[in-house]
């Protein structure tokens, strides 16, 4: 039996116009969640176990200079005794883990637009070609109805040598594979594949690893892939300014399966209401937002909107973006939507930190605390 005090006090907090669900999604009605909610604060705490340390942060976009190192909230479960029929709704729906894949390496500059040299290099040490090493992780949730998803596959390792080598692309072998491994899960029992756009650093590791001669195939043999209309499309006709960004062969691979999902809505068929989608065009169109909501509250992948802790300073865009001011419109809602639900964000390039919450500096800029250089929830 897992809950947290966190996930309560969240939930207290749910108001009409939250982005969470109401407490009647959850748990059937509100008349339950409520009695529920006070059985659940009745009965005894236990800690959990260790405190997670949280990683150092690096001098980052509104930072006053000073790293401090962060410690998380201490975890609190709920005793034994919380097996009651009324505690039905505190099960864990699902079980969160970030899955590190592929690291890449592309251009410091290409990555951050145009912020000057002298302010990203404190953020990402470049290296001697000027490239900065970015994580490749995904995010795996497993329910408790026992279906296992993925969001999102990284680079993973389908790249011929010379290109391997032109992206920085490390180590050889398919790391999101064996990641998935580590953790009892083989790739033909992941259920359902969600992918923000189809970028070939966000989908690459949908594919096989490379070998001579062969063909791209699928990994991922009995999965459901949902992706955005918008973005599918983006990847059958690219612009020329972002045709090296795709892979070639996806979009039909993934139409062959015949269990693909095209997202228009909020919502998504396959995917059901605990996932909800928000979609951005800056980067690229069509661009696919996800939100779980979890015992600990809402996390948001946060694809490529805000790749990593550096980017969560509104001004700061990325060379690759296609619409840079509509992204900052954009990534200054979401960012406000999420520190409003006390909502998590998701990271899926920063090579130090994997997920975080926000809290706003005495300037009105966004810091990234709780940071936390992997997901086990
Ligand atoms: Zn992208």
């Amino acid at each position: 039996m897992r809950g947290s005090l966190s996930w309560l006090v969240a939930d207290a907090a749910w108001s009409p116009g939250a982005v969470g669900p109401a407490p009647s999604e959850r748990c059937g009605s509100a008349t339950r969640w409520t009695a529920c909610a006070r059985a659940a604060v009745s009965l005894p705490l236990r800690e959990a176990g260790p405190a997670p340390r949280s990683v150092q942060r690096l001098s980052r976009p509104g930072d006053t200079g000073r790293s401090l190192p962060l410690v998380a909230a201490r975890r609190i479960a709920l005793g034994p005794s919380a097996a009651s029929p009324l505690f039905q709704c505190y099960q864990p729906v699902v079980r969160l883990d970030s899955i590190a894949g592929n690291w890449q390496r592309l251009d410091g500059g290409a990555m951050f637009g145009n912020c000057p040299r002298t302010l990203w290099a404190r953020w990402c040490a470049p290296d001697a070609e000027n490239r900065i090493r970015l994580a490749c992780r995904g995010l795996l949730v497993r329910e408790d109805s026992g279906r296992t998803v993925l969001l999102e596959t990284g680079v993973g390792s389908f790249f011929e040598p010379k290109l391997r080598a032109r992206y920085g692309v490390e180590p050889g072998h398919h790391v999101l594979l064996t990641s998935l491994q580590a953790l009892g899960v083989a790739p033909e029992r992941v259920d359902v594949i969600v992918l923000s756009h189809l970028h070939f650093d966000h989908a690459g590791g949908l594919l096989t690893a490379w070998q001579d001669g062969e063909a791209p195939r699928l990994a991922f043999e009995n999965a459901n892939y949902v992706v955005s209309e918008a973005a599918y499309q983006r990847a059958l006709a690219p612009h020329p300014r972002d045709r090296a960004s795709f892979i070639a062969e996806l979009p039909a691979l993934l139409e062959q399966t015949g269990r693909l999902e095209l997202t228009r809505g909020p919502r998504s068929q396959t995917l059901g209401d605990r996932y909800r989608l928000t979609y951005s065009d800056g980067h690229t169109p069509g661009m696919l937002l996800t939100t779980v909501d979890a015992d600990e509250g809402p996390i948001t992948f946060m694809a490529d909107l805000v790749p990593g802790v550096p980017w969560a300073h509104v001004p700061i865009t990325m060379g690759y973006d296609r619409f840079p001011e509509r992204l900052i419109e954009e990534k200054a809602a979401v960012l406000a939507e999420i520190h409003r639900a006390g909502g998590r964000l998701f990271f899926t390039h920063d090579p130090e930190v994997a997920v975080g919450r926000l809290s706003l500096d005495d300037r009105g800029r966004y810091l990234v605390t709780d940071a936390q250089p992997e997901l086990r929830a």
